[in-house]
């Protein structure tokens, strides 16, 4: 018969049935999965088409997959009352449409990664249906469509190079999938194995999986964020969450959410572990899963939590969205926005709570996110103050563990009324900057802020309850007035008015149009110099946004602070002016200057000189 003319499959499939067929033996039972996932999809697409649409073929038909298993033919079969296919809708989905899924699994395979993960997550790369070549000797599929008019078809196919396309009989709407099992797949021809496998893949899928005569459905169906939190274990969550994402590790956190009142919601957010998503991940996008009443209706909602929570994974379904929403009227239901206030509520207490009694795991949450809080507190508006609590970092007291400002503040010294922060490109170079001369000397803590987000935070993070925040380096720094430390040394004392105005004489001739300004300063003690920016100029803070958006912008020429009391300094100003040693101390003190502020463009260019000097030192 000229209808019965076998049709190729597609190249790429051709490929990845050779590959399925012959070299894949673990995990086989994945196959099941995958066919009652299409299914599954299969009766969303007609629940969600029957929404507005009754017009179509078998309305009252129960949505549900039925499995039955032909213990001595070895065959097992699975129907679904979904949408089904016409004709042409099995010819091309099963076989001859372009698959850029196909190839990606194969350049997956080529480039070594490990087949049973591969075959793990065949699903994702749009070719599950394929799987079935693992188990089967031969496949039928008989789809009738909800349309009412098309017709019905069967296709065959026993995994070689060609399938068949024929006309058909079925009476209702929807798919059957009839696979006789090879010789060594048979332990599949079995109902309990069967039950087995659909409670441990599918248990959730949305709509009842009956196997055999039983009356009773498989799997649980009922969605977990449905259930009452209590009701669900630990590791049932975990589960669902690696079911919902494939990421492989277990989540970080999870917020389970049930209302009645005022508005009745279910929702089940998790926070992961890491930020990234990993190469199979089914979360291609930001966003939650949107149901109304148990129907999907937005797979990524990004407007159900602040920007600044987007790396949240998880479902939400509500009741109280109308049953005809279509996807663009969801946005504009007021709903979305009490709905969103709610739910940042919880995520908000929910991290409240994890940093009180959790203190570990929290710094392992601000490690992975703290990037997308400080760009919140950056960019949000209107409640930037709810991130404040969230915010970690170290301090020159505590160096290692991770401060909160509400620790910071309950430490301060009794005559301290600002917050101080020092702003660098690491840890270590900060820790010796001249800055913090007076700030160490006198115990007072400073915030060291070295991560690159940091400047952006700071811009919508300038004070804290009642404290400002300040910037150690700012020129028009107001020092606490510290109380005389008990026992301590006398200050060495300063050069003479008269020298020390020589010497800065001295260093602007030398440093010329390098710098604005050569000044004394009363902030140092154990440094010699440092650099601060002119009055007026650009603050530090704007600064390194500029940098760090790649923005141009000249580093502003700084102001060259001195020491008066500098042992260094009463030597230099012994030497004559002109001697060679005396420029290239100058010159020294500038460049060890520019490099604690993460300024020198050269440092290895300082070399020759430091060897002139430890020369000089030894001679
Ligand atoms: P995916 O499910 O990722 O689209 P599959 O290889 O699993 O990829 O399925 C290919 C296509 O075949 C589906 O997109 C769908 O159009 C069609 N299909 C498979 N099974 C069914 C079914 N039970 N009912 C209706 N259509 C189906
Ligand atoms: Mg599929």
């Amino acid at each position: 018969m000229a209808e019965n003319k076998p049709i190729a499959f597609k190249a790429e499939i051709k490929q990845l049935l050779d590959i399925l067929i012959h070299s894949l033996y673990t995990d086989r039972e994945i196959f099941l999965r995958e066919l009652i996932s299409n299914a599954s999809d299969a009766l969303t697409q007609m629940d969600f088409v029957m929404l507005t649409d009754r017009s179509v073929l078998d309305p009252d038909v129960e949505l549900a997959i039925c499995l039955s298993v032909d213990e001595d033919e070895k065959i097992i079969t699975i129907s679904d009352t979904g949408v089904g296919m016409t004709r042409d809708e099995l010819t091309t989905n099963l076989g001859t449409i372009a698959q850029s899924g196909a190839q990606a699994f194969l350049n997956a395979t080529d480039e070594g990664v490990d087949q049973q993960q591969l075959a793990d997550v065949i699903g994702q790369f749009g070719v599950g249906f394929y799987s079935v070549f693992m188990v089967a000797e031969w496949v039928r599929v008989t789809s009738r469509s909800f349309k009412p008019r098309a017709k019905t078809a069967t296709w065959y196919a026993t995994g070689e190079d060609t399938f068949t396309v024929e006309a058909a009989e079925k009476e209702h709407r929807g798919t059957t999938i009839e696979i006789k099992l090879k010789e060594d797949t048979e332990e599949f021809a079995n109902e309990s194995r069967l039950r087995d496998i659909i409670k441990k893949h599918s248990d959730y899928v949305r709509f009842p999986i009956y196997v055999g005569d039983a009356e009773e459905q498989t799997n649980r169906q009922t969605a977990i964020w449905r259930q009452a939190p209590r009701e669900v274990e630990n590791g049932e969550y975990n589960e669902f969450y690696k079911h919902l994402t494939l990421d492989f590790e277990d989540p970080i956190t999870r917020v389970h959410f049930v209302a009645d009142a005022p508005l009745r919601i279910f929702s089940l957010l998790y926070i992961p572990t890491n930020p990234e998503r990993n190469m199979f991940s089914l979360r291609k996008e930001d966003g939650l899963k949107l149901y109304a009443r148990k129907v999907l209706i937005q797979e990524y909602t990004t407007d159900l939590l602040p920007p600044y929570f987007r790396f949240i994974q998880g479902v939400v379904d509500s009741e109280d969205l109308p049953l005809n929403v279509s996807r663009e009227t969801v946005q504009a239901t007021a709903l979305m926005g009490r709905i969103k206030k709610i739910l940042t509520g919880q995520v908000t207490k929910q991290l409240t709570t994890m940093a009180e009694k959790e203190p570990e795991k929290y710094a392992q949450f601000w490690q992975a996110f703290s990037p997308f809080i400080k760009e919140g507190i950056a960019s949000e508006q209107s409640n930037r103050e709810s991130l404040y609590p969230f915010v970690r970092f170290h301090t020159t007291v505590h160096p290692e563990s991770w401060v909160s400002l509400k620790d910071y503040v309950e430490r301060m010294k009794t005559d301290q009324d600002k917050i101080y922060y020092i702003l660098g490109d690491d840890d270590r170079s900060v820790a010796r900057s001249p800055h913090l001369d007076y700030f160490r000397k006198h115990g007072y803590e400073v915030i060291t802020l070295t991560d690159p987000m940091d400047s952006f935070m700071l811009l919508g993070l300038r004070e804290f309850g009642d404290y400002q925040l300040q910037n150690v380096a700012a020129p028009d720094l107001e020092l606490p007035v510290a109380e005389g430390t008990p026992g301590e040394e006398p200050a060495p004392e300063a050069l003479p008015e008269k020298d020390f105005k020589k010497l800065v004489e001295c260093f602007k001739e030398q440093l010329g149009e390098r710098i604005t300004d050569v000044r004394a300063s009363d902030r140092l003690s154990d440094s010699v110099a440092r650099l601060v920016d002119p009055e007026g100029s650009m603050d530090q803070e704007m600064q390194r946004v500029y940098r760090l958006m790649d923005r141009d912008y000249e580093v502003p020429k700084k102001v060259l602070e001195l020491n008066p009391s500098h042992p260094m300094l009463t030597r230099l100003s012994a030497l004559p002016a002109d001697e060679k040693l005396s420029t290239a101390v100058i010159e020294q003190i500038y460049e060890s200057a520019l490099l604690i502020e993460g300024l020198h463009p050269d440092p290895a260019g300082m070399l020759p000189r430091i060897q002139a000097l430890m020369e000089a030192a030894l001679r």
